[in-house]
């Protein structure tokens, strides 16, 4: 069977769990879809431009009619007509239905094909779905709904089952993870103290988190991050610098709010990393509001920023908003900070260079080359096969824009 996802890291996890199902059935993954007999592909459909890339890639995988085709995801419950439009055979399944996916093979024969194997040590952690804001422009409160966390029990034992097969970079992920617990009476520090409880050899990765979450949780989350094995790494997208914008886009929080959080984050970890989303060009986004976006970016120096250009999606509150942004305007912006965000973070990494680092080796993508993470999550890529796992000593040789190259220290 092929199985493909995209999107966000919670995606990829439900996709994991489905394939650890198939797996369990006795089914086998194949990287070529030549030698599959059946298709699963896990959308996303964020924004308009990924639903035109999901919506053509179905339209390749559908050519071969005699395989059957599961498409799950997020486009399920986005656009489910354009989908049936040109599949109409498909079997179409909503995020967080990839148990409900997997049956769907359990009583099949076994499929005779080749199983890929994956040079990896990650495993993901999906701890919730869903969420509780009201984001105006959010298209995936369509898609996924309100919160729903899983039981701290469940991630535990996943949490063990991922350990237990060597994973040793494990990604906590939700819509957002700072809210994880509030619809079960629990909260992300009490889960993470459960969790430290796992013995192993592995560190968490927290991922995204909401500001105006953080902002309410900020102890307990600090606290929790106090732990050795978590990664000093937040994800805290801010989306614009400017108050009136935020204010239109519903997210609860001002620019201060981000800087404090930041603030707090770096008198406790200072190395720590930080990442965080821009989006441009959003309805009645004036040039002042822009630029208090590349100032925010300018004083809080974020080592990653994923930047998107507004994309009107049908159903949500922005796609009325009558005060669109001309599109060269929005494209201007995005090149813009898009400039600004490579020199931010080259200068971030380049002064690292020389710097001795201790890193996780955790994943080996490209023969001849492994990627480490040090304890602040950032990234360095090592030109040699290591086995992965370990601990190694990194002398830092190199910067580019979004990672770091590095050579083995052997006079530790
Ligand atoms: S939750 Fe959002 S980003 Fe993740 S797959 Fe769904 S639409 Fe895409």
């Amino acid at each position: 069977m092929l199985v493909e996802a995209y999107g966000c890291t919670l995606n990829h996890g439900e996709a994991q769990e489905f394939i650890e199902t198939i797996l369990k059935q006795g089914h086998k993954i194949v990287a070529d879809e030549a030698q599959a007999d059946a298709y699963a592909i896990f959308t996303c459909g964020v924004i308009k431009t990924t639903e035109k890339h999901m919506l053509k890639r179905i339209g390749q995988l559908v050519l071969d009619n005699s395989k059957m085709l599961l498409v799950c995801g997020c486009l399920g419950n986005i656009n489910p007509e354009a989908i049936m439009k040109i599949a109409p055979n498909a079997q179409l399944f909503g995020p967080s239905e990839q148990s409900l996916a997997s049956n769907v093979f359990s009583d099949f024969q076994h499929f005779e094909t080749v199983t890929v194997s994956l040079q990896s040590k990650v495993g993901i952690l999906p701890i919730a779905t869903g969420c509780t804001g009201n984001c105006s422009y959010c298209i995936t409160k369509k898609a996924r709904g309100p919160l729903h966390s899983r039981s701290i029990q469940e991630i535990k034992q996943r949490l063990e089952m991922l350990v237990a097969r060597g994973c040793v970079e494990i990604q906590v992920c939700a819509q957002d993870a700072a809210i994880y617990g509030h619809d079960a009476g629990s909260n992300l520090g009490n889960l993470l103290d459960e969790l430290e409880t796992v013995k192993g050899n592995f560190m968490i990765r927290i991922g995204m988190m909401n500001p105006a979450n953080v902002k309410k949780h900020l102890d307990d989350i600090l606290r929790a991050y106090e732990s050795p094995r978590v990664f000093k790494f937040l994800h805290l997208p801010v989306q614009s610098g400017s108050d009136s914008v935020l204010e239109t886009m519903n997210r609860a929080y001002i620019a201060q709010d981000y800087e404090d959080i930041i603030k707090a984050f770096r008198s406790r970890f200072p190395d720590m990393a930080l990442s965080t989303d821009i989006i441009v060009g959003f309805p009645g986004e004036s040039d002042e509001d822009f630029q208090a976006s590349l100032s925010l970016i300018r004083r809080s120096k974020p080592d990653l920023i994923n930047i998107t250009r507004f994309s009107s999606r049908p159903g949500t509150e922005a796609h009325e908003m009558t005060n669109s942004v001309f599109p060269g305007t929005a494209r201007k912006r995005s090149k813009e900070l898009t400039k600004l965000r490579f020199q931010i973070t080259g200068q971030n990494y380049k002064r690292m260079i020389g710097q001795k680092v201790r890193a996780l080796a955790s994943e080996c993508l490209i023969e001849g080359t492994t990627i480490m993470r040090t304890k602040n999550y950032k990234p360095i890529v090592i030109p040699e096969t290591l086995e992965l796992g370990k601990w190694y000593e990194i002398v830092i040789t190199e910067a580019e824009h979004v990672y770091l190259k590095g050579k083995i220290n052997h006079n530790v």
